[in-house]
């Protein structure tokens, strides 16, 4: 099957804005002495959450900001990840706070984030923070729904009025990117395991943002011809001979034949996340000290 999709480059993309960040870091240190910190909380040994909590901690250290690690035991009590967030709070030198999920079940997720600071909320799941986004007002976003807004626009320019399908009503995913989406003025459409004929509500649309978490379910018939794909999922498949590989929640040899523009798995979405996290950080220590984003 022939590939006609451009291919959103989300490795450039990320690698771009980190650029963009470090630049603004250096502006903030030069010109207000202030060099914005992120701290990141991790509670156990979970391999993958490890994973992510390392390359955090790179990325923020390279962007030239502080990075403060705090790792509890798994068997940390919910009294002790709540100190340790309450502490994060009241010290100046973090502007952004994230606790790294999922956290193990003695720990309550609601109460845990409820607890963050909302001005320092960098990952934007605080609920003053998804209640800011619905409401139109000036808040923290979700990180991997920044990017991939961020993505759209510099691949269709002015969105008003287009039609978009979130496929997904997560919190930490659908949901904001529909209220962004919204925000832009698009008209959207949100799907989720309740939806009756998901096939013909998807190739209405000219976006399509799929974050359903299952291994390519949108097939190619499922896109209009010249629509924009973006791929959240991140879904590891038997390979076979032993080996896995990762795939999208897109089958996306079929929707790159059909599609204008479509994310791959790896390399898409997936790298944004954390670019915009480091922005996320920059724009909170910002708006503590009450000046503006240096560069924007
Ligand atoms: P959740 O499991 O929290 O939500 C999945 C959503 O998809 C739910 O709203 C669910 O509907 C809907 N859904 C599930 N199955 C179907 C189906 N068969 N048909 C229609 N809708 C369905 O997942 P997340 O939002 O956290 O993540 C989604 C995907 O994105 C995952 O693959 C995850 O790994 C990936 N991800 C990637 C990130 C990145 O940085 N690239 C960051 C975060 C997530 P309902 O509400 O009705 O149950």
């Amino acid at each position: 099957m022939a590939e006609l999709a451009r291919v959103i480059d989300g490795k450039a993309f990320a690698e771009r804005l980190r650029a963009r960040v470090a630049a603004q870091v250096a502006a903030l240190q030069r010109t207000h002495g202030l060099t914005p910190g992120l701290a990141v909380v991790l509670v156990g040994e979970n391999p993958a959450s490890q994973v992510y909590v390392r390359s955090k901690a790179k990325q923020t250290r390279e962007s030239g900001m502080a990075a403060f690690d705090h790792h509890l035991p798994a068997d940390a009590s919910h009294a002790s990840v709540l100190a340790q967030v309450e502490a994060l709070n009241a010290d100046p030198a973090v502007h952004g706070i994230l606790v790294q999920l999922p956290l193990p079940p003695q720990v309550g997720e609601a109460e845990i984030i409820a607890a963050i600071d909302p001005a320092k909320d960098a990952d934007g799941f605080h609920p003053v923070n998804a209640g800011r986004l619905w409401a139109g007002q000036e808040g923290l976003v979700p990180c991997t729904p920044l990017g991939c807004l961020l993505m759209l626009k510099e691949t269709l320019g002015d969105l008003a009025g287009r039609r978009a399908i979130v496929l997904g009503r997560s919190n930490i995913v659908g949901k904001p990117m529909a209220a962004l989406l919204l925000r832009e003025s698009c008209t959207v459409t949100i799907v989720h395991s309740r939806t009756r004929d998901l096939a013909a509500e998807c190739r209405r649309a000219e976006i399509v943002v799929a974050a359903v978490g299952r291994a390519e379910m949108v097939r190619g018939d499922w896109i209009a011809p010249g629509a924009t794909v973006i791929d959240v999922g991140i879904n590891r498949i038997d390979a076979g001979a032993g080996k896995t590989r990762l795939v999208g929640d897109v089958a996306y040899a079929e929707a790159a034949a059909v599609a204008g523009a479509i994310t791959p798995v790896p390399g898409g979405v997936g790298p944004m996340t954390i670019a915009c996290l480091l922005a996320n950080t920059v724009t909170a220590a910002c708006r503590q000290h009450g000046i503006a984003v240096p560069g924007t």
